[in-house]
């Protein structure tokens, strides 16, 4: 793998006494700096060891002054139908820009509000281990959740496994439920914010899904990507999502291949692995279930969605019918496979040999169809996703 090093951009420009000054130093921050001129900053994402254009980035900027300031950007599809999102609080919180500030297919404002003015800017609403962290505290002595290191990176980080379940039984099934083997996919962690908090909630539901089932989450299988800032998508010289065949590369691809014979054994599961897709266009802004060859394997595929899409409760709508991207359309093909096998791919070699339903789920960035998306609906969207695959293995 290409060793590669943190880019600090940091650039002043006088205008009068205004100045701005932006940084990419703390976790997921990515960011080049092109330059800055009068009242706009030019920048573009670091592609570090990205193969091909991708469009993710995240930086702090600080004004001086009040004082409203332009961001263009200077790769073309580096910016959601929404512009960018915005976090004032030290990245523990992100909402979508106004409206009014998005100017256009590459360019949008930002208005600081008083001096020294901080602000993080993203093309989505980043994700680190800061907010994982923060996030779970509150259930760190819940009896149904165990919390351990699925295996330590090479950069020394540890990535994070949740076990849940209702540990004084037996379960009949298992479900392995993975996020960001693309680093940039942060919208994801909402999803599991949704199905950890649902899990652990005392909803009869969920009680007597913990009494069938015990479900392992990873939710950052690429985790020094995600601290990095990196895309990951189409990370050379194999992206994590493609690390599946051969000998894995990666210690945590490499450990999930292990979890089949550590602790799925010989029991009944499904496996759910939680992607964000393309930025633009009607069939990236949506979420949207990736259909897998054979027949019998998307039709378990297709159950699932059926019963997402006559059971959400949440903001977010799901249609069967239009969010399901069916095998052989669009990208969704072999030819997407020829890198390496994705986790799809791997967790359906054992279909009807104990894997029952599997599915990658692709949930937008920004818009779902005209929908708005936010972490809070995104929240929703996996708290109607695990009450789904509840109803799913009630009809087994
Ligand atoms: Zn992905």
């Amino acid at each position: 793998m290409k060793e590669f090093s943190f880019i600090v951009s940091l650039l002043l420009t006088a205008v009068s006494t205004a100045q701005i000054s932006m940084d990419t130093n703390y976790a997921g921050a990515n960011v080049i700096i092109d330059s800055v001129a009068v009242d706009t900053v030019y920048f573009r994402p670091d592609l570090r060891t990205t193969q091909g254009k991708w469009f993710y980035w995240n930086f702090r900027a600080v004004s001086n002054v009040a004082k409203k300031w332009y961001f263009k950007a200077n790769d073309d599809n580096i910016l959601t139908s929404l512009g960018a999102s915005f976090s004032t609080d030290g990245g523990n919180s992100w909402q979508w820009i106004n409206q009014d500030d998005n100017l256009g297919p590459n360019l949008f404002s930002y208005t600081f509000e008083g001096d020294d003015a901080t602000v993080r800017l993203s093309i989505g609403q980043p994700y680190t281990e800061k907010n994982f962290k923060r996030y779970i505290e509150s259930y760190k002595n819940d009896d149904r959740l165990k919390l351990s290191v699925l295996t330590t990176t090479r950069k020394g980080r540890e990535v994070e496994r949740m076990t849940i379940s209702d540990f004084s039984i037996e379960p009949r099934y298992k479900i392995l439920i993975t996020s960001r083997h693309h680093a940039c996919e942060m919208m994801s962690n909402y999803m599991v914010e949704g199905i950890v908090g649902s899990l652990l909630s005392d909803d009869p539901k969920m009680v007597s899904l913990l009494k069938n089932a015990e479900i392992t989450i990873i939710p950052f299988v690429d985790k020094d990507g995600v601290e990095e800032g990196d895309q990951g998508k189409n990370r050379w010289p194999r992206d994590h999502n493609r690390d599946y065949s051969g000998t894995s590369i990666y210690e945590s691809t490499s450990a999930i291949r292990e979890l089949k014979e550590d602790w799925i054994k010989d029991d009944t599961w499904i496996a759910i692995d939680l992607h964000n897709p393309w930025i633009l266009g009607k069939g990236a802004e949506r979420i949207y279930f990736v259909g897998k060859e054979p027949p019998a394997f998307e039709k378990q595929q297709k159950k699932l969605a059926q019963i997402l899409s006559n059971s959400y409760q949440g903001e977010l709508s799901f249609n069967s019918e239009n969010n399901f991207l069916a095998w052989g359309e669009s990208w969704n093909t072999n030819s997407n496979n020829t890198k390496g096998w994705s986790f799809g791919t791997w967790s359906k070699s054992f279909f009807k040999k104990g894997l029952i339903l599997g599915t990658t789920v692709e949930f937008p960035y920004a818009l779902n169809g005209d929908q708005v998306v936010t972490a809070q609906n995104a929240r929703e969207f996996g708290r109607d996703l695990i009450y789904a695959l509840k109803l799913y293995i009630d009809q087994q």
